[in-house]
């Protein structure tokens, strides 16, 4: 298979779709997807799909990756003021992981499935990725230990965002989020504007999987 020229015509389709950040649209084509799904969906790596990694967990939609990683930067120009640390929950096969990493001084992310932890930090390797610090751990905690972030993704949905990670976000930070049900959920964005203070905003419909608690050792 032709990775380059099946990145190419996914970067045409998400462009299509209406990403427009060409810093994005880059950052995609520079990640090698195939190199993060098992063999058996390398042919479809760069569908615009998410595929399945065991576990009954799934490698995210290049489009909501690049839509969730469009709204983390906007408004920072990247050479001259690049987000500091970035926190992800749900690091998964660490596909997003990856494309934030280029983005970020450092992405610190938290997975609760041991195996998937393990999984994300030898796809992050291989791809020659060192910018980041994985952790197994339940994520509706927040980091383990005390620290602010510029930025927080999560990557699985819940109905409510943990306090924590509300705590944990800088000032002036944005933190996106799935929120909903199995059934209905949408993309919310908070910035933080002072300590108890946020504005939302609710932005495309999606669909992931759930955020779950405690931490398992499968
Ligand atoms: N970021 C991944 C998406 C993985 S799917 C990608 O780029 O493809 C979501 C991931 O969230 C799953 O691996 C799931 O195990 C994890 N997850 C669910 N609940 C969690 C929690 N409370 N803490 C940490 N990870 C969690």
């Amino acid at each position: 298979m032709n990775f380059k020229f099946a990145r190419t015509e996914l970067i045409k389709d998400l462009s299509k779709k209406g990403i427009k950040d060409p810093r994005v649209l880059e950052a995609l084509y520079q990640t090698p997807r195939h190199e993060f799904v098992d063999v058996t969906f390398t042919s479809r790596a760069y569908q615009d799909m998410s595929l399945p990694i065991g576990f009954q967990q799934t490698i995210s939609q290049p489009y909501v990756v690049a839509k969730m990683t469009e709204i983390l930067i906007q408004g920072n120009v990247l050479e001259e003021k690049p987000l500091g640390a970035v926190l992800e929950i749900g690091t998964g096969c660490g596909y997003q992981t990856a494309v934030i990493s280029r983005f970020c001084r450092k992405i610190f992310s938290l997975e609760r499935i041991k195996a998937l932890s393990l999984r994300a930090e030898k796809n992050l390797k291989k791809i020659g990725i060192t910018n980041y610090q994985l952790r197994w751990s339940d994520g509706t905690l927040g980091w383990p230990t005390p620290k602010k972030f510029d930025a927080i993704l999560c990557t699985a949905a819940i109905s409510q965002i943990p306090l924590k990670l509300k705590t944990q976000l800088e000032l002036g930070g944005k933190l996106i989020c799935p929120v909903g049900d199995a059934k209905k959920q949408h993309l919310l964005l908070l910035e933080k504007k002072s300590k108890h203070e946020f504005t939302e905003t609710v932005l495309d419909s999606v669909l992931f999987v759930p955020m779950l608690k405690d931490k398992v050792s499968e």
